[in-house]
């Protein structure tokens, strides 16, 4: 079965708490005393992993919970992720679309992309995919999803066409922003961060204890006037952002298959962990990283 998939949440307020399901399949749900933690969801995990397999799943709630106050200062832009943990079926070596190599300790592809399509060894799991078989996160999306797109929206990107598979029935993009910005540790937030001592890659991630939002960059990074669509993260791992409305908006259309909408965290210059503590490892077992996906 697949792992890690989105799954949408309704939540409505009881008597006595919160009544959480899933809006595709209702008859999984559950109750619980609070929404403002992220463990809210946790009461969802056994029954789809039950259901469906699926030990890793991510959930979105919809309509977005309101922003906690602990939130408050890092919301100020409405920005918003266009999340999708589906996979794309992609063929070849993650090195034949980079300029560089992969390392041997953290597996991780290092270099820029190169100008290489992206082949498809079949046809993707949802509307808008982040993941593949190899250790590395494009952004590919259906046609019908790039059809939601603003003129804008497609302006803000390079819409590069992959080389379909046999059985594809649609078109399929890999999305390539123009502008990527990358993620920032934040001050007061404890985060579990690691770098690899073979490539210096880092790895970090933004706890938040009372909310979704997972993923923060600069403030400073983005304009006054928010690009139609940017990438968040690098070039080898990518998600889509705009704004918060405009995510949930193009996420919740049913040619989103699959997709979610988290807030986008943007934090203020005094507020970024300019020296954040992080444990260098050096032996392969150390980094835990989810499993390469291996096509079935
Ligand atoms: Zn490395």
């Amino acid at each position: 079965m697949p792992e890690g998939r989105v799954y949408k949440v309704g939540w409505n307020q009881t008597s006595t708490g919160w009544r959480l399901w899933l809006l595709d399949h209702p008859r999984i749900a559950a109750d619980v005393a609070t929404l403002d933690d992220p463990a809210a969801t946790e009461a969802l995990l056994e029954p789809v992993c039950r259901e469906f397999g699926d030990g890793e799943p991510t959930f979105t709630f919809h309509p977005p919970v309101p922003p906690a106050a602990v939130d408050a200062p890092f919301i100020a832009r409405g920005l918003g992720l266009i999340v999708n943990h589906a996979c794309a079926w992609i063929a070849g070596n993650v090195t034949d679309y980079f300029s560089g190599r992969v390392c041997e300790l953290c597996l991780r592809i290092t270099g820029e992309r190169n100008d290489a399509a992206l082949v498809e060894s079949r046809p993707p799991e949802g509307d808008l995919c982040d993941r593949n078989p190899m250790d590395f996160g494009p952004v590919v999306a259906t046609e019908r999803f790039v059809a939601l797109l603003s003129p804008s929206e497609r302006d803000a990107v390079e819409l590069r066409p992959c080389v379909r598979s046999a059985r594809a029935r649609r078109k399929v993009y890999e999305v390539i922003p123009k502008v990527i910005v990358p993620k920032v540790p934040v001050l007061g937030i404890p985060r579990p961060a690691l770098r690899c001592g073979a490539c210096g890659n880092t790895f970090f991630r933004n706890e938040l204890p009372s909310s979704d939002m997972r993923t923060f960059i600069a403030d400073s990074a983005i304009d006054a006037d928010v690009p139609a669509l940017f990438g968040v993260g690098s070039s080898q791992h990518l998600q889509l952002a705009t704004t918060f409305t405009r995510a949930t908006e193009l996420a919740g259309h049913p040619h989103a298959r699959g997709a979610g909408a988290t807030r986008l965290g943007t934090v203020p210059p005094d507020r970024i962990d300019n020296n954040p503590a992080i444990e260098v490892r050096n032996e392969p077992w150390q980094f835990g990283l989810p499993k390469p996906l291996r096509p079935r």
